[in-house]
């Protein structure tokens, strides 16, 4: 893990870089971004290089035993502490601590979800932070910024992740998992900048059957053949998928290329051709593009408010079949 094998996030890769180089990287740090978004990655990286023994250009080089230790998982100054079952305790801290203070060279801590420490490993941490021993770095990765103390975070050096360009989470997909454009291009579509999400979506067998599962929902309330009991029960089935808002994305990418085949044919599709071609006749492009505002307006709604999942989902799939069955051919 290196800088360079590491997408996007030109700011954050300035700041750090040009910290190590003029070696003013704070004894604290504070990565924030969403799950997916590469906080670990770039906390890793870091942590190789404040670890490394001649590093290069802010680069790790890769040669020394330092470098081997961290690349076989097993370096004795990297201490990595995780929640154990969404909290993470002073006894975790505590097994710790003595080993933050031995040794000349430099020592990382890297702890992720940093928001589920408990107020107990919040003041040992503060205590440390306090007055912290030379060479030890400390790299907090949140997805929850606002659920740190204060008091912590004023002592962190903080840097937010940002979302990647659809190019930039292409070139990752292509680079590392040899990705064809078009399986990319779907791909950072729906992983909305987050290289962790887009990692895994392109490692998911299950994915190309959540897509057709997905137009087949929406084609069969296009054809209008199913009773309003049947509605209701698909909404059922739907609403305890963990993967809700996803699915419902899958279903609105299925409305976008029937739109776009209608309109123009082949070109920019991101599923399928086939499955496109399907609504030739089944639909026209304006209740397509009703359809797609509806999705929207749910998957709006479901994740920014505290709406009843149920009742959103129900609502929407009957509006969606009405729309469809309402528009003139
Ligand atoms: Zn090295």
């Amino acid at each position: 893990m290196s800088f360079q094998a590491l997408s996007g996030q030109a700011g954050l890769r300035r700041a750090l870089t040009g910290k190590l180089a003029a070696g003013t990287v704070s004894h604290a740090l504070l990565f924030c971004g969403p799950p997916g978004s590469g906080k670990k990655s770039w906390g890793l990286a870091l942590a190789r290089v404040l670890l490394c023994s001649g590093p290069e250009k802010a680069e790790p080089c890769g040669r020394c035993r330092s470098c081997r230790q961290f690349q076989s998982g097993q370096h004795p100054a990297l201490f990595h502490l995780q929640p154990q079952g969404h909290r993470l305790g002073i006894d975790q801290i505590r097994r710790i601590r003595s080993k933050f203070y031995l040794g000349d060279g430099n020592r990382v801590c890297l702890i992720e979800e940093a928001e589920q420490m408990t107020p107990e490993a919040c003041a040992s941490l503060l205590k440390i932070l306090e007055e912290p021993p030379s060479g030890l770095y400390f790299i907090l990765l949140t997805g929850r910024p606002q659920r740190l103390p204060g008091t912590i975070v004023s002592r962190c050096q903080r840097f937010t992740l940002q979302p990647l360009s659809n190019a930039e989470i292409m070139e990752l997909l292509s680079r590392q998992k040899g990705l064809s454009p078009g399986k990319a291009l779907l791909v950072s579509r729906l992983s909305k900048g987050l290289p962790g999400l887009a990692l895994r979506l392109s490692e998911d067998s299950s994915f190309e059957e959540q897509l057709t599962e997905a137009a087949e929902i929406v084609f069969n309330l296009a054809g209008g053949a199913q009773s309003s009991r049947e509605i209701l029960s698909l909404a059922e089935e739907l609403v305890d998928r963990e993967d809700l808002l996803f699915f419902l994305e899958l279903i609105y990418l299925a409305c976008r290329d029937g739109l776009l085949y209608l309109l123009c044919g082949n070109e920019s599709l991101l599923i399928d051709p086939v499955q496109a071609r399907r609504w030739e006749g089944v639909a026209s492009p304006f209740e397509l593009e009703e359809a797609m505002a509806l999705l929207q307006k749910a998957v709006q709604e479901l994740s920014t408010t505290n709406v009843n999942r149920r009742l959103t989902l129900e609502g929407t799939l009957l509006q969606l079949q009405r729309r469809f069955a309402l528009c003139p051919r």
